[in-house]
Formats: C-alpha cells, sequence, structure tokens
C-alpha cells in the first residue's frame, strides 16, 4: 500500500551520495529536483553545488534539472552549470521523467530520479519505473514548522525503514 511512494534509496542530501557506486550499479544519468533538494528553496546554486555538478560530468555521469518552477528560477540556479532542465515538469506526470531521460539519451532503466519530496519526485519516478533517492529537505534554522505533508513522509519513511526488501534496492548508496 505504501509501496508507491517509496524510494529506492535514501540519503541525509546530495553530497552524501556516492555517485560511483551508482554508476557501478549501471546508472548513467540523474534528474535532480532543485528547489529544497540540491539548494533551498528559491535560492541561486552555491559553489557547493556547482562543484558537484563538475564532478559528476568529470566521472561521465549525465544531469537533467527537473523542476516544477519556472524556467526563470532554473535559469537563474543553472547560470554557471548549464545543466539541461525541464521546467514546470508537472511531476507526477510519468512522461515528465522520460522526457528527462530521453533529453539525456538514457533508457528510464539507467537514470536516477534524485528528490526531496516524496508525495511529488518519489511517486513521479516510481510511476515510470525510475529508481529515486530521497533526500532530506533542505531547511533554514529557523524553519520550525512542518506541514502536514512533512509529517505523512516522516511516516511514510519509517515505514520504509523497517523494510528491507524495499529499503535496500540500491545497496548502500551513501558515501
Ligand atoms: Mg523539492
Amino acid at each position: 500500500m505504501l509501496e508507491r511512494w517509496y524510494p529506492w534509496g535514501w540519503a541525509p542530501n546530495v553530497f552524501a551520495i556516492d555517485y560511483a557506486k551508482l554508476q557501478a550499479l549501471g546508472y548513467k544519468g540523474i534528474l535532480f529536483d532543485i528547489d529544497n533538494t540540491l539548494v533551498h528553496h528559491g535560492a541561486d546554486a552555491t559553489p557547493k553545488v556547482e562543484a558537484l555538478f563538475r564532478e559528476l560530468d568529470a566521472m561521465g555521469m549525465k544531469t537533467l534539472l527537473l523542476s516544477d518552477n519556472s524556467a526563470e528560477r532554473i535559469q537563474r540556479f543553472n547560470k554557471h552549470i548549464g545543466a539541461p532542465y525541464i521546467a514546470e515538469a508537472g511531476k507526477l506526470d510519468p512522461a515528465a521523467y522520460r522526457r528527462g531521460a530521453k533529453m539525456l539519451g538514457l533508457p528510464v532503466e539507467q537514470v536516477v530520479c534524485i528528490g526531496d519530496q516524496v508525495f511529488r519526485d518519489i511517486r513521479g519516478a516510481n510511476r515510470c519505473g525510475m529508481a529515486s533517492i530521497l533526500v532530506d529537505f533542505i531547511r533554514l534554522p529557523q524553519e520550525t514548522h512542518y506541514g502536514k505533508k512533512r509529517v505523512l513522509e516522516k511516516y511514510i519513511m519509517a515505514c520504509w525503514r523497517r523494510n528491507p526488501r524495499w529499503r535496500d534496492r540500491l545497496g548502500n548508496i551513501q558515501k
């Protein structure tokens, strides 16, 4: 019942993921969510994020930004990264994920989606059979209020953690 929302893997943040391990598993491309995954909602890319994209590029991992946000917002984030992107993706629609894989010239099976929202990033990827990694959402220290969805996400991930069949699909993907 809850499986439809289960990610294939989890990491505390995008910097804790061992991308070489993903590559060894046969993954050649990544669809990244931007807001609260790579940077705080609406923020510009940081030097650390830009370095991550350079690192992925150097190792031959293809990347694409998949966002429900506007083209203007993505372009601002993407200024020094220059990754291909899909704006206003409509993330629950599996077509957006298939389109992302196609833009990278890869079959869906060789692409991983990385995002912070169980009900959007992960559910959408699951709907088209794409691997996915959930990361904890980025929030500022003064942000203490959780939305209802975040409470539900916590519950779903607590169930996921107790379920090795789903939890260990990618093995240990953290550094
Ligand atoms: Mg997000």
